[in-house]
């Protein structure tokens, strides 16, 4: 059994704060969705995979293991058991990960992944596909808005 709090929202609404802050006050455990992406493309990066080889994309998807840890108080991010939590946020990812992300097969792969993740625990995930298709029957749905001004 497990209860799953999905939030959604536009860009800048801050759902990454929220999603923490509320993760913190209630003790639950919150899933970094980016990272999964970000982790498939350092993989593609690392092996001189075309970012357009939807099949090898596919495939490293389908065989990376990803572990998302907190150690002190820091969200660690291991990709094969490695310690990747710093190299996936250089701009060389940043710069390459939304072609990853668009690529259907991948997608599928980290609903998987995320799905996994969530087992058996009490979880709150932010990200644009968390209510719609990770979680569609999530416990709680949060939709965030915010004026232009806010943002
Ligand atoms: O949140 P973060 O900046 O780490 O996300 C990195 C990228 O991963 C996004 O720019 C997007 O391309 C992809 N992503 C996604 N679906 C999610 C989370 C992230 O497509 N739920």
């Amino acid at each position: 059994m497990s209860f799953v709090v999905a939030v959604d929202g536009a860009s800048g609404t801050g759902k990454g704060t929220a999603t923490r802050y509320v993760a913190e006050k209630l003790g639950l455990v919150t899933i970094d969705t980016g990272a999964l992406y970000r982790c498939v493309t350092l993989e593609a990066l690392n092996n001189n995979v075309k970012l357009d080889n939807t099949e090898e994309l596919e495939k490293i998807a389908k065989n990376i293991k990803v572990d998302l840890k907190i150690i002190d108080n820091n969200q660690v991010v291991l990709l094969n058991g490695k310690d990747v939590s710093i190299e996936i946020r250089t701009p060389r990812v940043t710069n390459n990960v939304s072609m990853v992300s668009a690529v259907k097969e991948v997608r599928e792969e980290m609903v998987r992944i995320q799905r996994e993740l969530a087992q058996g625990k009490n979880v709150i995930m932010e990200g644009r596909d968390i209510g719609t298709t990770v979680f569609p029957d999530a416990d709680v749905k949060i939709f965030l808005v915010c004026s232009p001004e806010e943002r």
